[in-house]
């Protein structure tokens, strides 16, 4: 199914012109075929990291029968945490987090339950059992894990659970807990993702981040999330929802590189819901307080230092390669200095014409998982089937799963003014209220969808942004409109879905050039 969805946001082969980007389709592009493949080699192609983008490529590969192999080996945290097949995403990242905050949104319906008659104790205090719910996260987690390793063992992909580095091009070491020894490939990917960044302050290594978090052996009770991106919002919203006490640190903006308006309604409702944020502070240093507690320093908004007690402090603050173990020199794979991922071109070749690099560790590719995987299938087909279709990065659509979700794709009203201009410009927008929130009386006032499309025919949408409830669910069909370039009047002539949060965004006429209110009005008129 996901493959599906995916699919739908991969350019096809036609000719096809998006208005605010570069059309990269109709370029020609080489392929090779399996004549092309090396006899000689171990293998056609060796994918190096087992996560969302080598475990498709490989599959995929394997598919269009090539010999493959993945190594996969997960480096153990500074606290010692480690995990099985399948990268970031299945282990620390979106499905711990996904399944999380769940949890979190499952409270707040209990909050809401008595309004709707349900008869809870009469106090309606419910506690929440850290153990029970990180015990169910890793199972599923654990499952999963297995589930990779069977699919590649069906797909007849050999699966090493070792360390890949390079000898020289074609040739990658191969070293496990016990043994090593050297494989050969016509080609080479390198999928090896990347991995949470410590600050650079002292007493950093007593704080955790989120590769240890969702694995945490007791609740990380009062804690200090540090970074003002997805996964600082992120981790901070579902600890908030769990019901422990947690202060939020942002050093500048919210979600850098979003539709601002939208990212200051998330931090809004957050600070609503009692949150405790720390705006334009930095961390100074963290010291053992005792009884396994952490004492954190920083440098407050007025150039003033400030310290407080917590049990854990999670670093949120961005990610990072570990290409050292790799020993790319080797091979002549060239790096981005400034952040160290490595540099491709369009087709995902690095440098070396016989290297490839995906997901993550690609240079200036979105962070996500999906994106991984349709760049990884893509190419596989490349390499072996013929194909020259190449990965879209245009239209990507994310959900940052905060306790009020936010959803977007195409560009924020920012970008869009500042690329086509004001007058070139309509923005359509209004806040709502979820027909959910009305009995049990939830605030309702950071509820807020934006449509951002240009003035000049065909009218095309730009950008569409959701703030609510389910946001991903929502934005994961604007994005295959948008895809397939929808413009403002096809998008106002659907029919709505009623009554759904979704149908907001087809119902949005009022334009911010009016100055109309954009509050919410009526509700099935
Ligand atoms: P990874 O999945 O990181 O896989 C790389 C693998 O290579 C790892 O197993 C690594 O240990 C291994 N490796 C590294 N070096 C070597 C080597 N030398 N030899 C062998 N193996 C090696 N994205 C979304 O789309 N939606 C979300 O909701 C979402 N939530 C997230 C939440 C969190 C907390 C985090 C941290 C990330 C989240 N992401 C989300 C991002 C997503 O997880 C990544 O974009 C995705 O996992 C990248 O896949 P990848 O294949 O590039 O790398
Ligand atoms: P980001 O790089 O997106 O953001 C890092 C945050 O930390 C910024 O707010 C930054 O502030 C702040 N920061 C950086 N250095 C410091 C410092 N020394 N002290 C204090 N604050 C600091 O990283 P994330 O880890 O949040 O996310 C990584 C990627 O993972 C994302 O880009 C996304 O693609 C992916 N992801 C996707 C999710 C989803 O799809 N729902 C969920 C989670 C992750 P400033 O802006 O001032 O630089």
């Amino acid at each position: 199914m996901r493959a599906t969805l995916m699919t739908a946001m991969i350019r096809t082969g036609a000719k096809q012109c998006c208005p605010y980007a570069a059309c990269s389709s109709s370029r020609s592009v080489a392929y090779y075929s399996k004549s092309a493949i090396d006899t000689n080699s171990n293998y056609d192609l060796v994918v190096i990291g087992g996560g969302s983008g080598g475990l498709a490529c490989s599959k995929e590969a394997a598919d269009q029968g090539a010999r493959v192999a993945v190594l996969d080996w997960v480096a153990p945290t500074p606290h010692g945490q480690s995990w099985g097949l399948g990268g970031t995403c299945v282990n620390v990242g979106c499905i711990p987090k996904k399944l999380m905050h769940q949890a979190a949104l499952v409270g707040n319906h209990l909050a809401d339950a008595a309004a709707y008659g349900w008869q809870l104790p009469k106090d309606h205090h419910v506690p929440h059992d850290w153990n029970t719910l990180k015990n169910a996260v890793q199972d599923t987690i654990k499952a999963s894990n297995w589930v990779y390793r069977v699919q590649l063992n069906s797909k007849k992909v050999d699966y090493f659970n070792a360390l890949g580095s390079f000898l020289d091009s074609n040739t990658i070491k191969v070293t496990d807990k016990k043994s090593e020894k050297t494989i050969t490939a016509k080609y080479v990917v390198l999928s090896t993702g990347l991995r949470p960044t410590y600050p650079n302050i002292p007493g950093a290594e007593l704080g955790l981040t989120s590769d240890d978090l969702f694995s945490l052996k007791k609740s990380p009770g009062r804690t200090l999330v540090v970074g003002g991106s997805y996964v600082g919002l992120e981790c901070a919203g579902f600890l908030k929802g769990l019901g422990l006490p947690v202060d939020l640190m942002i050093r500048s903006i919210p979600l850098r590189g979003f539709d601002q308006q939208c990212a200051n309604l998330i931090t809004d409702h957050m600070s609503g819901e009692g949150m405790n944020i720390l705006w334009r502070c930095s961390p100074l240093e963290v010291v053992e307080a005792g009884n396994d507690q952490k004492k954190v320093t920083w440098l407050s908004d007025d150039g003033k230092k400030e310290s407080q007690v917590y049990d854990t402090v999670l670093w949120a603050i961005g990610r990072q390669p570990r290409l050292q173990p790799l020993n790319l020199q080797a091979a002549n794979v060239q790096l981005n200095q400034k952040n160290g991922k490595v540099i491709v071109d369009d087709e995902e070749r690095s440098s070396n014409p016989s290297v490839f690099a995906i997901g993550d560790i690609a240079q200036g590719r979105p962070e996500l998982t999906p994106v991984a995987i349709s760049t990884g299938q893509l190419l596989a087909r490349r390499l072996f089937a013929k194909s020259s279709r190449l990965m879209n990065y245009d239209m990507i659509p994310t959900t940052v799963f905060t306790p009020l979700e936010y959803g977007c794709v195409g560009l924020s009203e920012e970008a869009a003014l500042k690329k086509f201009g004001e007058d070139e410009c309509e923005v359509y927008h209004a806040f709502y209220g979820p027909y959910e929130y009305t009995i049990p009386h939830r605030s309702s006032e950071q509820c807020y969808t934006k449509i951002i499309a240009l003035r000049d025919d065909p009218k095309t949408v730009i950008g569409i942004h959701f703030v609510g409830p389910n946001a991903g669910e929502v934005t994961q069909g604007f994005a295959a409109a948008m895809t397939c370039n929808i413009t403002i009047d096809q998008l106002q002539s659907t029919v709505a879905i009623h009554p759904t949060s979704a149908e907001e965004i087809i119902k949005l006429r009022i334009t911010k050039r009016s100055g109309l209110d954009p509050r919410a009005v009526g509700c099935c008129g």
